[in-house]
């Protein structure tokens, strides 16, 4: 399970943060100043960091560096419109940054492409109890029974599987297996979501939320 440290100073923020982490799977710390953040960080390992830039007792720059000779990689969040803070990060050494207010689907597919990138994300992702897929392969298997799924069912299951308990909008699910922008025509989705589900025995786990689209439920 990967670990995250969440260094925010807003309450509210956090708390989404937190929610929708460990929701997906990840454990979470809080710190709500820089110097309970930096303290965090000497006493436990992390594979990420969320940083918020503007915090008392040390901003965001400066855990930015600490977090550096530990070698745990930085995702900043910042407030909208703080182009300047955003460059500078990315110049300074941080791996991405979240603009707030954030989508939560967005803010989970930033952890885990920087998580990937520097080699710290589980290379199996497990749904409970009959379903695995190995991201290196590329192979799903269920009961331990490799499942031949089309390279769309797969990154549909990927998805899924990044974004447990969270209902998924139909244009969202397309624009990030499908690559392209949604025009309306929820068909495709829901062929290629039904076709994989019925592979994978996720009937009852894999629902259709009405007007939405679909959420895992684990
Ligand atoms: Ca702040």
């Amino acid at each position: 399970m990967n670990k995250i440290l969440i260094a925010e100073d807003e309450a509210p923020i956090a708390n989404l943060l937190q929610t929708a982490l460990s929701n997906a799977g990840y454990q979470c710390v809080w710190a709500a100043d820089g110097m309970s953040a930096a303290d965090l960080l000497e006493r436990q390992p992390f594979d990420l960091a969320l940083l918020d830039i503007m915090l008392p007792r040390a901003d965001g720059y400066e855990l930015l560096a600490y977090c550096q000779t530990l070698e745990v990689p930085v995702i900043f969040l910042t407030a909208k419109g703080e182009v300047e803070d955003r460059v500078r990060g990315l110049r300074l050494g941080a791996e991405d940054y979240i603009t707030k207010p954030f989508e939560l689907m967005e803010l989970l597919a930033r952890v885990e492409t920087v998580l990937r990138r520097c080699g710290k994300t589980d290379r199996i992702l497990v749904l409970p109890p009959d379903i695995e897929l190995d991201t290196a392969s590329r192979i799903v298997r269920r009961n331990g029974q490799p499942v031949a799924l089309t390279a769309k069912e797969y990154d549909l299951l990927l998805l899924f599987l990044q974004n447990k308990n969270i209902a998924l909008y139909r244009d969202r699910i397309y624009e990030r297996v499908w690559g392209e922008t949604f025009l309306g025509d929820s068909r495709t989705v829901d062929l290629h979501i039904q076709r994989m589900r019925k592979k994978l025995g996720l009937e009852n786990r894999l629902v259709a939320v009405y007007k939405v689209g679909y959420r895992l439920e684990v």
